[in-house]
């Protein structure tokens, strides 16, 4: 690779990581405006200064989707703002939304070698501020379509794995259509992750320039009630389909009190709020209960985003309850940053054991535990163990569970020969088939809750797969038999 930028390796690492602007934390509390600003031209040029454009890239290696990175922060070092987006796109077709949700800190910015003595290059900043300057600029140009191809593929849901997996078939040429449960595209970023992380136009803007390929989308459509997927081979032509209906099915913990009113689960509370618009309500019809002392259980970035959502509806005092410590927590460290900015309780080795409640069935207050970590489980973290006599009570009159999700069970109680695990996760095979012939799954319906980018991984990795299975039949082959694990 040509080298562009003229400083020498040791003037490079004198130069600190950039930083993007944010909304100042007692200010955004108040509102549901996104908190980072992102960097400006002048911060992501002198952040591209940084790179050393390593022979060997590692931080490919940790992305998911192999972004060539130091191909696209040349193009923002020549200035060429819109060519490193188009960069991205060529494996990336989200990149404004990654740049927002991924995290980057344990991907391609873990493996940047600068990150071995220093701080890492800001790849996401700098994927962020790409995508949105195109944007800005109107400066986004619809990629090569190859020729129409005669195969119909039906994609069950609009997540970040169905919209990649879309993006990529339509690409191909193929006729491609969504079905969405719900009333609206995106999953997760729609429903789950609220305004002020992912605001809800950059999401509609991608999802539009899936649309653009050629990719219908049909909403209120819910697989498995409205048609079953053999409806599909069968009555409505298509020739594979791709299942990508994530986990949104909510788990509870399953202590007394449950029942009481004011206790959410996690998928509720965020959908009211960021689908059903109730943080806008009265404008919007859905209205939401909010304490005005809420405790939200959980450590991952679910219920970060509930316990920062209840802050900004009211809550007085918003706490987050974790059995484990600090470290163990999986929300990104960017946000659990955000979440203390903002004055969030975390209330660590705490567990709770009962909900208690008034007279007319009402939250009153939470009972906990206090914990200490003992050997590691079989996730590789240490277990929490109960310190016998350690009761005490919170008063809170709102309770969120955020302990995880599971696969909705429909398709698979209405596909016969699809093959599940642990949990409802469908069985896949390294290249996203499953057990039927024709049908692939991916995103969290193959892994459990995880990443949005791993979803788009599967995405792409099925679209490929289907293209291989088409190609098969159509020459009249048999595709191979499948075998999942
Ligand atoms: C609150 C929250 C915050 C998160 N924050 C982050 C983050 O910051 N960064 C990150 O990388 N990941 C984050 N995640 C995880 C990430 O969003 C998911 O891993 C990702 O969205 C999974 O993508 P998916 O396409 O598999 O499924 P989903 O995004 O769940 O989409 C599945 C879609 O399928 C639809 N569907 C379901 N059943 C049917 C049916 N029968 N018929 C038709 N449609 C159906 C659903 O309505 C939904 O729209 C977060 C998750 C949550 C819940
Ligand atoms: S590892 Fe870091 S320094 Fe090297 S090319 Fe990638 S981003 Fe640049």
């Amino acid at each position: 690779m040509t080298r562009i930028n003229p400083m020498k390796p040791s003037e490079r690492m004198k130069i600190p990581r950039q930083e993007p602007l944010e909304q100042g934390a007692s200010e955004r509390i108040e509102n549901f405006l996104e908190v980072s600003y992102g960097f400006d031209a002048d911060r992501s040029i002198v952040e591209a200064q940084r790179c050393l454009e390593c022979t060997k890239p590692i931080c490919i290696d940790g992305c998911p989707v192999e972004i060539d990175i130091p191909g696209f922060i040349e193009l923002v070092l020549q200035k060429d703002f819109a060519g490193a987006a188009r960069k991205i796109r060529e494996a990336n077709y989200l990149p404004a939304i990654c740049g927002r949700v991924c995290p980057q800190e344990t991907q391609c910015e873990e493996l940047c070698v600068l990150g071995k003595k220093l701080t890492p290059v800001a790849i996401g900043k700098l994927e962020r501020f790409v995508a949105d300057f195109e944007t800005e600029h109107n400066l986004f140009e619809l990629p090569l379509i190859a020729e129409r191809r005669p195969e119909k593929v039906a994609i069950v849901g609009s997540g970040p794995a169905g919209l990649t997996c879309a993006a990529e078939l339509a690409r191909m040429g193929y006729a491609v259509t969504i079905f969405e449960a719900l009333h609206d595209v995106g999953g997760v970023l729609r429903y789950g992750i609220p305004e002020f992380r992912l605001p809800k136009r950059i999401l509609d803007l991608e999802a539009d320039r899936v649309r653009a390929l050629g990719v219908e989308i049909h909403t209120n459509f819910v697989v498995g009630r409205t048609a079953a997927i053999d409806e599909f081979f069968d009555e409505w032509g298509f020739a594979a389909v791709f299942l990508a209906t994530g986990a949104g099915s909510p788990m509870f913990m399953g202590i007394p009190g449950e029942q009481l009113i004011g206790v959410y689960s996690a998928n509720e509370f965020l959908t009211r709020v960021n689908l059903m618009g109730a943080w806008r309500f009265p404008h919007h019809d859905t209205p939401i209960r909010v304490g005005r002392n809420v405790a939200v259980i959980g450590g991952g970035n679910t219920a970060m985003d509930a316990v920062r959502t209840a802050r900004r509806l009211g809550a007085e005092r918003a706490m987050l309850i974790y059995r484990r410590s600090r470290q163990e927590m999986p929300a990104r460290i960017e946000e659990i940053h955000h979440a203390e900015e903002e004055g969030i309780e975390l209330l660590l080795l705490t567990n709770p054991v009962q909900i208690l409640g008034d007279e007319r069935g009402q939250v009153r207050a939470l009972e906990c535990m206090r914990m200490e970590l003992g050997e590691p489980d079989e996730s590789g973290r240490r277990r929490p163990v109960v310190i016998e006599g350690s009761e005490f009570v919170l008063e809170v009159e709102t309770v969120i569970e955020a302990i995880g999700q599971l696969p909705n069970p429909i398709i698979q109680a209405t596909t016969p020969g699809l093959e599940t695990g642990r949990r409802g996760i469908v069985k896949t095979d390294g290249t996203q088939r499953t057990s039927r012939p024709g049908i692939f799954a991916g995103g969290d319906l193959a892994r459990g809750g995880a990443t949005a980018i791993l979803a788009m991984r599967d995405g792409k990795k099925a679209a490929a797969g289907i293209h291989r299975y088409l190609q098969d039949s159509r020459l009249g082959e048999r595709p191979q038999e499948q075998t999942t694990s």
